[in-house]
Order: structure tokens, then C-alpha cells, then sequence
């Protein structure tokens, strides 16, 4: 999606939901003196900043690929195209990749995951609870992944261009996100840095409309908890349409570190190697292999379908204060963490460059400079 549509997607299903909210107190609302809602101000300044980093989301317009192919003597199983969503559904189309690979009755135990990005990590864990003995093959290993320069937050986007979306991937889709919704809470918590956090969305145009039924977005709506539109006095932005739920936050370095241990501990093996051709894989020991590669499965796969978009994100020192989570208004955004405040904003599709970009970081401190000013409280 782009980044306009990230901002379409965040409809309101709040159905049923709005009386709950008003009860009690979410997340990232502590009352203020005055019974409004008090949230920390983010300082953003450039003297604040500690990095830039750049990173290449690895998107098909058809949605990600979990699919089984026969090749030569090897039962490949996809599980790549994760665009901006690769942290939030990793759980969930690992367990679908395990279920493929049943259903292909390929019967061996040993077999080998390519990739360990977080999607990579996450299929090998599945596997290992599911009594097979994968071993990791990677040309990088964290902290030098895609997975590693993501925001972290819960949602899925930058997934799909809607024309392109199949019945059988919308049902993919639907079923990887609740899966993975469901895993992420059970790994609530410093040991894995997920954290339940308020995401504020802000508009100054229009109020944020539920997608539309034909939509896959429209299938995972109904997961987020205290989802609805805010009255003006219920939070403290200077605009003029706000809409608050609760998702997750997932800190990316301590999360996948965290994966590495849990793989590790349970007797998995890394192995660095870099293929350069699908030849390549021939001369794999396992018959049996999950191509969890991100982007690289274009070169190793042919895959010209998937593409990068680009995003750049920029980190202020770290803020613990700061509980909250904003998307908009434009096309910015700020999730807080442990490791500094990041605020990002930017796709750029077909882009390969991964030298920050002084101007996208001009403009991403900019909008969320004035936003943060403006606040009231
Ligand atoms: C700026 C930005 C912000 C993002 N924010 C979020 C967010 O908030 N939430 C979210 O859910 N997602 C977010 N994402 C998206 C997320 O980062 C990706 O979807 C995810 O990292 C993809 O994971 P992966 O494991 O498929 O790929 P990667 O992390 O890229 O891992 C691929 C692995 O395959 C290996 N590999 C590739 N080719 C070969 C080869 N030929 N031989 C051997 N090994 C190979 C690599 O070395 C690596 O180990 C963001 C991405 C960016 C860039």
C-alpha cells in the first residue's frame, strides 16, 4: 500500500467497542490534572537526533507468497513478499509455511530455512516446536537485516495494491494476521520488547473510515481492542480528527536477538552462506527448504514481481516517558522504544538507495516537530 493508503486503512470498526473505551482508561491515557488525557511530549529537534537508518521493505503488489514448489530433488516452501508487515505477520504465515510443507507430505524432519530475517527466525521456531531440526542459512544474520531497521509496530501495511488481491491470498491474509496477533501477546514483555501501546491516528481532512468490505484490511479490523474515533477534548493533538486503538509494539535488535536465543537454546544451528542462484541450493543437505529471503528472493527466485519500497526512519534520543503511538497527520509516524524515539514516513517504490536522504529526514522532523509543538497540556 502507499503510504496514502496506510492512512486510508485506518478505518473505524468501533462498533460495540466505544462503550468499553469510555470505561475505563487505555493505555497511554493517564487522566491530566484536569481529567483530560495526559501524554508526554516527544522533543523533536535535530540536535535530538542519535541515527538515520534506511531500510527496503520486500513488496509484491499480489500480497506475500506461501506456496510450495517442486524443484529439481527439493520441496521448496515460500514465505517472502512481507512489504511493511513482515514483524506483524511473521508468526503467522510461519505457521502457515508448516502447515504447506505438511501438506505437501514431504516426510523428512531436517530441512533448512533460507533467510533470518524475523520471518527466516520465526518459521525455523515453528518448525522446531513442530519436532523438525532446521538449520538457518543466511548471508546476514541480525543486526544487519531488514527486519532489523523495521519501526516494530503491529500493523499491517505496504502489504498489496488492491486490484491484485486474490480470494486465496485474502484468506492467507486474514489467517496469518490473527495468528500472529494472538503469538505477539503470549510474548508480551521486556524479555522479548513487545509492548501494548495507545496508537493515536490524526487527520486534518477527514475522520478515518472503516475499509471497505472488498478490502483484506477490513478482515483484521476487529482485532484491535478499544478501538474509536476521539471528541475533541479527548486528546491532546491540534487536529482535528483522531482516532485511537491499542496494538503492539515490537522492538526489533532485542526482539530478534530474542528469537536467535529461543532457536539456539532449542538446538538450532546458523550457518552464514550466501546463494547465488537457486543452483545453489542443489547442494544443500536437506531436501526440504523454506525460502525465507525478504527481497533476495528476486535475484535467487526470479521473482520480478517483488520490489522494494524504500523507508527511512530517523531516531531522537530515547524518551521512557513517552507511551503512546502516532500515525499522521501526513504521512509521518512515531513509535517510542528503548533504544530512542523513531520517527519515520516515508515509501518510496522501486527505490534501491540506502543513503539517508537529508531531505526526507528535513521533512519527517519537520511534521512531526510541529505536531508534538502543538500539542495541548
Ligand atoms: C523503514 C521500515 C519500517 C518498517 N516498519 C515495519 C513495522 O513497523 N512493522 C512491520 O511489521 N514491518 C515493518 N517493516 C517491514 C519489515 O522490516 C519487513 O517486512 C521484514 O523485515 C521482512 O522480513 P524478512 O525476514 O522477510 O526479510 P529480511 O529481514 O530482509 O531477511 C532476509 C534474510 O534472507 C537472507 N538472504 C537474502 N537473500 C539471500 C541469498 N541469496 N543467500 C543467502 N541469504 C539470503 C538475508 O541475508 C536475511 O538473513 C519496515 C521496513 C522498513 C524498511
Amino acid at each position: 500500500m502507499t503510504a496514502l493508503s496506510r492512512r486510508g486503512f485506518l478505518g473505524v470498526s468501533t462498533l460495540g467497542l466505544a462503550g468499553c473505551a469510555a470505561r475505563r482508561v487505555p493505555l497511554g491515557t493517564a487522566p491530566g490534572v484536569n481529567g483530560a488525557p495526559h501524554l508526554a511530549r516527544v522533543r523533536v529537534a535535530p540536535e535530538r537526533v542519535i541515527r538515520t537508518i534506511v531500510g527496503l521493505r520486500p513488496y509484491r503488489p499480489g500480497g506475500f507468497v506461501v506456496g510450495a514448489q517442486k524443484l529439481d530433488t527439493k520441496t521448496v516452501i515460500h514465505n517472502y513478499g512481507h512489504g511493511g508487515a513482515g514483524i506483524t505477520l511473521s508468526w503467522g504465515t510461519a505457521q502457515l509455511a508448516a502447515d504447506e510443507a505438511r501438506s505437501t507430505g514431504a516426510g523428512a524432519r531436517e530441512c533448512a530455512v533460507l533467510g533470518c530475517g524475523v520471518v527466516g527466525l520465526s518459521t525455523a521456531r515453528v518448525l522446531q516446536e513442530r519436532g523438525y531440526t532446521p538449520t538457518i542459512y543466511a548471508r546476514e544474520m541480525p543486526p544487519a537485516t531488514t527486519s532489523n531497521v523495521a519501526g516494530g509496530l503491529w500493523e499491517p501495511v505496504s502489504l498489496f495494491d488492491l486490484p491484485r488481491v486474490t480470494p486465496a491470498f485474502r484468506r492467507q491474509f486474514a489467517e496469518a494476521a490473527r495468528i500472529a496477533f494472538r503469538r505477539y501477546q503470549s510474548l508480551a514483555g521486556e524479555q522479548y520488547a513487545v509492548r501494548w501501546r495507545a496508537l493515536y491516528s490524526l487527520g486534518t481532512e477527514h475522520a478515518h473510515t472503516a475499509p471497505s468490505a472488498d478490502n483484506p484490511m477490513s478482515d483484521v479490523e476487529s482485532l484491535y481492542p478499544e478501538a474509536r474515533q476521539l471528541q475533541t477534548g479527548e486528546h491532546p493533538f491540534d487536529v482535528p480528527f483522531a482516532y485511537r486503538r491499542q496494538t503492539m509494539v515490537i522492538e526489533p535488535a532485542i526482539y530478534l536477538a530474542a528469537l536467535i536465543r529461543d532457536f539456539q537454546s532449542a538446538g538450532g544451528k546458523i550457518v552464514i552462506r550466501d546463494f547465488a542462484s537457486a543452483a545453489d541450493l542443489m547442494g544443500l543437505k536437506e531436501g526440504l527448504l523454506f525460502n525465507c529471503t525478504g527481497l533476495g528472493a528476486r535475484a535467487l527466485f526470479g521473482d520480478e514481481e517483488l520490489t522494494p519500497i524504500r523507508g527511512q526512519l530517523v531516531f531522537l534520543l530515547p524518551q521512557p516517558e513517552v507511551d503512546y503511538c502516532t500515525l499522521g497527520p501526513g504521512g509521518t509516524y512515531m513509535f517510542p522504544r528503548q533504544d530512542g524515539i523513531v520517527l519515520g514516513g516515508s515509501f518510496d517504490r522501486g527505490e534501491w538507495n540506502l543513503d539517508p536522504d537529508p531531505a526526507i529526514t528535513e521533512r519527517i522532523l519537520r511534521e512531526n516537530g510541529v505536531l508534538f509543538r502543538e500539542m495541548k497540556g
